[in-house]
């Protein structure tokens, strides 16, 4: 098994992949989740300093109907943040995209025409796809986790690796992945007991949490349930570092569409 599975790792050809997961054992989140936000903010920057350029990446980008919200805003984000005193790769984009809407516009022949009325007359079905349904990033986002996950499987073998592993463990989502993707039955049994173990206690630091808030428990000290729901977020959801664009001055552009300087 060891050697079928080693041999099988190579032929993936992932050194490059390696090196990159061993930096993300660092930050100590889910091995996964640190991998792909790191990723996908270089594909963001390169994407914008050169990527861009190419015809062939444009022709992606306009084919997916630009990128979707959240890497859309990101982009955006990481533009300014990169530079500053002349970020014009996401205006170009939108200017793409804006072109392609003006043709797209309904006729106004279409329009003028009434809908039939009476007794047959039906509720219109309304298809209008959201921005960026296929959007280039979340592509990349999807290959690269099932790729992390069938590496794991091979490098949590490797003596270096257990530990970073270890300090490192899947999120709820990225464990029941590697359950369905994993082949080694011992592999997945005992994932399968970590991962319910990290949900017990989890479980019991959220109730306590809950305890704590009661009026007549005030005074008692905070333990370990005090960063809970941060916890249960990131293990459930992902860590809140994903989103270090959007927290950024986000708030005065959620209310009127302008920016607070
Ligand atoms: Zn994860
Ligand atoms: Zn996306």
């Amino acid at each position: 098994m060891q050697i079928e599975a080693q041999a099988e790792f190579d032929s993936h050809s992932h050194w490059f992949t390696e090196s990159s997961l061993a930096q993300s054992s660092r930050v100590g989140e889910c091995l996964v989740c640190s991998n792909l936000t790191h990723c996908e903010r270089q594909a963001i920057l390169s994407f914008l300093g050169e990527g861009m350029m190419s015809p062939r990446s444009r022709s992606a980008f306009l084919k997916g109907n630009g990128f979707c919200a959240r890497h859309f805003w990101m982009a955006k984000g990481i533009e300014e943040n990169e530079w500053p005193a002349r970020a014009l790769g996401a205006a170009i984009l939108c200017e793409n995209l804006v072109t392609i809407a003006i043709e797209k516009l309904p006729s106004t022949k279409d329009l003028s025409r009434r809908p039939a009325l009476g007794p047959f007359r039906h509720k219109p079905t309304v298809n209008v796809r959201r921005g960026g349904w296929g959007c280039v990033f979340c592509q990349e986002w999807d290959k690269r986790e099932e790729s992390l996950i069938e590496i794991l499987q091979y490098l949590k073998h490797k003596p270096a690796w257990s530990e970073k592993i270890a300090r490192s463990p899947l999120c709820v989502r990225h464990g029941l992945m590697a359950l369905q993707v994993w082949k080694n039955p011992s592999d997945k049994l005992q994932l399968r007991e970590e991962l319910g173990e990290q949900l017990r206690q989890l479980q019991a630091d959220l109730k306590e949490f809950i305890r704590k808030r009661d009026w007549n428990y005030r005074n008692e000290l905070v333990g370990r349930e005090q960063d809970a729901v941060f916890r249960a977020i990131q293990f459930l959801i992902g860590p809140a570092r994903q989103f270090p664009v959007q927290k950024a001055g986000a708030e005065g552009r959620r209310n009127n569409g302008t920016r607070n300087r």
